[in-house]
Formats: C-alpha cells, sequence, structure tokens
C-alpha cells in the first residue's frame, strides 16, 4: 500500500473513480474520509430540508440518491476490509467510524423535515406520472419513516422512543445472559474413557478448551462445537444426557445458574414489542414485523408453516421410528430419549449412507466448478463472464470478473475472493459493492459485487478441491450475486438486492443451489481431479440419498421453532399474555415428533428473536426455501437448463430488485402462487 495522503482531495476513499482503488487505500484515510462524506451529507440534508420549493423527484430524490450512492462507495470498502483484510488498526479505525455512521443513521431516519418532503412528493400531482420504481421509493421511504416512529403525535414518539431504547438494553442483556450462562458450565474430564467415541478432531477441541481453563485432560463446555460434538459421538450415554439438560436449560430458572435467567425479560420484552406495534397501529408485533416483509398476514405465515408441518409429519414419524429401532438393536438403548437422537442418528447415518464430502472433493477441482457455474450462468441468462484484468484488489488471490450481454454491453462486475487466510473473517457472504444506478446526469453506473468465501486453499502447485458443501455455497453466494448484476433498475434504492424484503432476498441465492443436485449441472462443475470423469452415477445417487436423510424431522424441528416465535408475536394478550412455557409445548403438542424433558428451556436462549433481527421473522428460512425450490420445479418441468425459461426468470425476479413486491413476481415467473410441493420433494418428504 502507498503512502497516506494528508490532503482530503488526494483521499482515495473519496475519489470518484469506477472502483475502489484498493491498492491506495491506507488505514489513516478511513476516518478523515468518513468525516468528510458524513459532514457533506448533512449538508446536503440540511439544503433540501431548508428549500422551500415544491419537492420532484429531480429536486429532492435525486440529490438524496447521488449522497447515497457516494455513501456506498465510500463506506462499503471500509467495512469490507475490515472482515477481509482485519488488523487491529484497521478494526479500530471502522468501529470508531461505525459510531459516527450509526448516529448518522438514526438521525436521518428520524429526520422530520425529510418526511414531510417525502409526503409532499407523495402527494404531488407529479408522483402520479412516475414510474413503478420511483413510487416504491417514495413508498418505502414513508414506510420506513413510519415504523420509525417519526409520524406519531410527541408524547407518543417520547414513549416510543423509550420503548425502543428499554428493547435494545433488554435484547443485549438476554444475548449477554446466554453468553455467560454458557460460559458458567463446564465438565472437567480426567479420564479418557469418560468420553469414548469421539474422534480425533473433537477430542483435540476439547483438550483445548482444557488449556484455556489451565487444566488437565479435557472439558466439555456448552460452546456448540463441544456441545454438538458429545451429542454425536459420545457411547457415555448419562454424559449426553448431562450435557443436554444443561445445553437445554441455559440461562434458565432450570440452570444451575439462576443469575442469567431469561424468564423476566422474555416476558418484558414480549409485552415491549407489543406496545411499540399498538404505538404504530398494528394488532400485534407478527404485524408489524410483516410490514417490511413479503408474507402479507400472519395468517398467511401461520398457514403455511402449518401446512408444511402436517404435509411432514407422517414421514418424520417414520424417521423417528426407524431411528428408535435402530437404536434398540443396534445401540441396544431400549427407553430412547432426546440425548439419543444425534448420537443414534450418527450411527444410522454411517451405515446407510456411505458417502462423505471428502470423498467427493476430487470431483470438484475449483477451476471446474468456476467454468461451469459460468457456463451454467452464461446458458440460463445469455451473458458471457470474462476475467478482467487490471483491476485493483485487496489481495493478490482475488479475481476480477466482468459481465456483458449479448450486444457486448458491460452489464456489471464482481470480486471473487475464494480461500480461507488468516485475518479474514469466516463463512461465506456477498455484498454489494456499487449499486446499479442512473445518475442524474445520465449516466448508467453498472453493479458490482463482492463474493467471498473461505474454501481450503490450494496446497502447493496442487489444485484446491471443493466438497459438495463448498460448491454448494459458492452457489448461493453467487445467486445473490447475479440478484444484483442482473438487474435493470435505474433507482438506488430498489436496485439490485437493494429494498428486496428479508423473507425474499434468499430466492435467488437458494434457487442457484439447485444446480448442485441435477445431474446436468453436475456434468458442468464436476471433473475427477485425476481421470476428468463427472461425478459418477452410485456417488450421484448416494448424494441425493444424503440430502434425504432424516429431512423430515429437521423440518419438524425449524417449524416448531418457527411457529413459537411467531405465535408468540401474535397472540397476545396484555391483560392475561398466555404463558411461554405454555405456547411452547402447545406447538411441540402440535408438530414435535421428539418430545423434550419437561425442564427444557430452549427458549431461555432462543437469541436470533430475542436478541437479533430475526423476531417474528425466524419463518423466513423456510418460506424463502418453498419460492426457491418451486421457482426451480418450473426449471425440472421445462429443463433444466433451459435458457427460455432462465430468461424469462432474470426478466421477472431478478430485473425487477425490490421495485415490485416479490409475490407479484413471483406470481409473473411461476404464473400462479407459490406451492410447498416442491421444496418437500427436494427433500425427499413424500406427503
Ligand atoms: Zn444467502
Amino acid at each position: 500500500m502507498t503512502k497516506p495522503a494528508t490532503n482530503l482531495s488526494e483521499n482515495p476513499y473519496l475519489a470518484d473513480s469506477q472502483f475502489p482503488q484498493f491498492g491506495s487505500f491506507h488505514v489513516e484515510h478511513i476516518e478523515p474520509a468518513v468525516s468528510q462524506l458524513l459532514k457533506d451529507n448533512r449538508k446536503v440534508i440540511e439544503n433540501l430540508v431548508a428549500d422551500t420549493s415544491q419537492p420532484t423527484w429531480q429536486n429532492f430524490v435525486e440529490p438524496l440518491e447521488v449522497i447515497d450512492n457516494r455513501f456506498e462507495k465510500v463506506w462499503g470498502p471500509v467495512g469490507h476490509l475490515d472482515a477481509t483484510m482485519n488488523s487491529d488498526e484497521w478494526h479500530q479505525a471502522y468501529t470508531n467510524c461505525l459510531e459516527q455512521v450509526t448516529q448518522y443513521y438514526t438521525e436521518t431516519g428520524q429526520n422530520a423535515g425529510l418526511y414531510q418532503k417525502f409526503n409532499q412528493l407523495a402527494e404531488s400531482a407529479e408522483y402520479k406520472t412516475y414510474n413503478l420504481a420511483q413510487q416504491k421509493v417514495i413508498e418505502n421511504a414513508l414506510r420506513n419513516f413510519r415504523l420509525s416512529g417519526i409520524a406519531l403525535p410527541k408524547e407518543k414518539q417520547v414513549i416510543y422512543k423509550e420503548l425502543k431504547q428499554r428493547l435494545s438494553q433488554n435484547s443485549s442483556q438476554f444475548g449477554n445472559n446466554v453468553l455467560k450462562a454458557t460460559q458458567a458450565w463446564y465438565k472437567h474430564i480426567k479420564d479418557e474413557s469418560e468420553i469414548a467415541g469421539l474422534p480425533e478432531s473433537a477430542m483435540g477441541l476439547l483438550q483445548q478448551l482444557a488449556e484455556q481453563k489451565s487444566l488437565e485432560g479435557w472439558c466439555v463446555t456448552l460452546d456448540f462445537p463441544s456441545y454438538l460434538a458429545v451429542l454425536t459421538h459420545a457411547d457415555n450415554r448419562d454424559l449426553r444426557a448431562e450435557v443436554y439438560k444443561a445445553f437445554s436449560t441455559r440461562a434458565s430458572d432450570q440452570s444451575d445458574h439462576t443469575e442469567f435467567d431469561n424468564s423476566a425479560l422474555i416476558e418484558t420484552i414480549r409485552a415491549d414489542r407489543h406496545k411499540l406495534a399498538s404505538l404504530l397501529e398494528f394488532k400485534n408485533y407478527a404485524e408489524y414485523s410483516l410490514a417490511t416483509k413479503m408474507a402479507e398476514s400472519t395468517d398467511q405465515v401461520l398457514g403455511f408453516l402449518r401446512d408444511l408441518a402436517v404435509k411432514s409429519k407422517p414421514q418424520a414419524e417414520k424417521e423417528l421410528a426407524t431411528l428408535k429401532a435402530f437404536a434398540k438393536t443396534a445401540l441396544g438403548i431400549d427407553d430412547f430419549q432426546p440425548w439419543d437422537v444425534t448420537y443414534a442418528s450418527e450411527k444410522l447415518k454411517n451405515e446407510t449412507l456411505s458417502l462423505s464430502q471428502e470423498k467427493l472433493r476430487p470431483y470438484f477441482p475449483v477451476e471446474t466448478v468456476l467454468n461451469g457455474l459460468f457456463s451454467i450462468t452464461e446458458t440460463l441468462f445469455n451473458i458471457k463472464i470474462s476475467v478482467k484484468e487490471g483491476v485493483e484488489t485487496w489481495h493478490e488471490d482475488v479475481r476480477f470478473f466482468e459481465l456483458t450481454d449479448e450486444t457486448n454491453q458491460v452489464v456489471g462486475h464482481f470480486y471473487l475472493d475464494l480461500y480461507a487466510r488468516e485475518n479474514k473473517r469466516g463463512g461465506a457472504w456477498m455484498d454489494s459493492v456499487i449499486t446499479r444506478w442512473k445518475h442524474p446526469q445520465g449516466q448508467l453506473q453498472t453493479p458490482v459485487t463482492y463474493l467471498v468465501c473461505n474454501f481450503t486453499p490450494p496446497i502447493g502447485d496442487k489444485e484446491a478441491c471443493l466438497t459438495h458443501d463448498e460448491v454448494t455455497t459458492l452457489f448461493h453466494e453467487f445467486g445473490h450475486g447475479i440478484h444484483h448484476l442482473f438487474t435493470k433498475m435505474e433507482q438506488l434504492d430498489v436496485s439490485g438486492i437493494s429494498g428486496v424484503p428479508w423473507d425474499a432476498v434468499e430466492l435467488p441465492s437458494q434457487f442457484m443451489e439447485n444446480f448442485c443436485w441435477e445431474r446436468e449441472g453436475l456434468n458442468f462443475i464436476s471433473s475427477h481431479t485425476e481421470t476428468g470423469e463427472t461425478l459418477p452415477d452410485d456417488l450421484f445417487a448416494a448424494l441425493k440419498k444424503g440430502r434425504g436423510f432424516q429431512s423430515a424431522m429437521m423440518m419438524l424441528r425449524q417449524i416448531e421453532f418457527a411457529l413459537v416465535d411467531f405465535e408468540l408475536h401474535t397472540f397476545y394478550n396484555p391483560d392475561a399474555p398466555e404463558d411461554v412455557l405454555d405456547i411452547v409445548q402447545r406447538i411441540r403438542n402440535e408438530v414435535a415428533v421428539v418430545q423434550p424433558p419437561s425442564y427444557s428451556r430452549q427458549l431461555h436462549s432462543f437469541s436470533h428473536i430475542f436478541a437479533g433481527g430475526y423476531a417474528a421473522g425466524y419463518y423466513s428460512y423456510k418460506w424463502a426455501e418453498v419460492l426457491s425450490a418451486d421457482a426451480f420445479s418450473l426449471f425440472e418441468e421445462t429443463g433444466i437448463l433451459n435458457s427460455e425459461t432462465g430468461m424469462h426468470f432474470k426478466n421477472t425476479i431478478l430485473a425487477a430488485g425490490g421495485s415490485v413486491d416479490p409475490m407479484v413476481l413471483f406470481k409473473a415467473f411461476r404464473g400462479r402462487e407459490p406451492q410447498i410441493d416442491a421444496l418437500l420433494r427436494h427433500s425427499g418428504i413424500h406427503a
């Protein structure tokens, strides 16, 4: 990296270049650039609010788009580099700025002047002449302002702010309690025979955990990898039972550490959420959650979940019966218990499925997979993907690609950062670098995305090979990528992935995964490193079989979580709230095949809904899966690599970004409402 410029005009973050100048960024550029950016933006907003003329798209929305676009281009790379090229110095600068950025967001979201301008615009005669995307931008802005409490009378705004603040504190407290409760419990193991059955890697983990506590031998903790290793592999049934109990009672009245009990917080959070929703004139918190989602009503969500549950339950019961019979004959377990489920399942899986991810690896050399993915994309969507040289990246392993259409016009670009390395955050993700947008001066800005994975890097000069899981991950992120890149929108806030509701945003990503499970797709992406052979039929069959293993039981588990989350946010009577434990039990009686013991308090550590953003939204996982599977079923009907169907998908679901209600888009693509059959079939559930 070059020496930092001290002059703001030379700050590469603020340079108006086509792509971020990764080669020139220096940690010392960050804070001056962000401060300048926020200062400039505030000035623009201030002037817009002070302007007394009638707001129009041109004099009001366009200047906002200009500053938002600049914001993405300046701030985006800071966060991106924090995740991919982390250093203490960088992270400190990022965190310092994050505070300012959050403050800026809060203040913009609460700006009564902006809200009033948007209102004036929506009521103007000109509004009716706007296209649907423009109208959607205005509609979304107004909706978000209303949800931020800005439209409330003054005294209610005060209550709103108090509620928001308390909710935020209590959510954070909830998460803290889960963390502390998880850390408070551990079991020191001195005798190796007590943890017989654990594979070497898990033994290593437990040893490490002991070392961290300056103990000899091994340590079982409630961190997920440790918990899972014991529940999956430990032959010692008493140990499994003990760890199961400790884990499922974390942060509850049933735990040994009642100081972290979340019971009271659950009640307060529920009550406050209900108050917040009522204040904004929603019937309940679930309705408030749905205001920004694709699902139309609480009845629709509940009906959807129950439909899936009813269709999955008979098979889940059979799966459980098979498991119990196996546990009895092969493992000598007569009185099957919840802490036997994972253990017995692992043994059953090993016995009936011969396929390991490692066995598949040689069939998926990275270059073959990439070329296959690109060929599939080119065939389906009538575009061309090629390497573009000479663009700065953040690491030598990162590659840059260009997409062009049939007339050789540039559609967009993406960065691909495939391998794990030190100082790079784990997991895989896609993010927007630049959003497709028509500049007020008329030029069209084409979109750019990051695609980041953490695959095992090549060793020596041997090409890296991927497991099937990793291949699927790559397709998933690529699906998010094309959602952003194939958009036809020109309005910043509804272009690409912008403005797409949460429960619909996983549609294109999960859709792309399907190609990894089809013969036609696998022919493109598999080629054995030594023989060049595509994935053989027997391995393909085994792969499919593995996909269906206990899928109905897993489906019901997720539905149970989703229903509990949704019901406790839908049916809330402030005068006589139904006991949460009763809700959980009622839903378990309805959908679960494995009944946890009465001491179980899984709700008390359900951080997704009490400490995260998934309140009355956990259903989204299944919802998006249904959409993606059902969308893919049109390819099953018309041909997996049918480019006509591909173009139809591109021109409806992918092109519209967040400008049109996803249900409308889905129907335009599929010709009907979504159905759950395809997901059930793909999961191997025969309803
Ligand atoms: Zn995703």
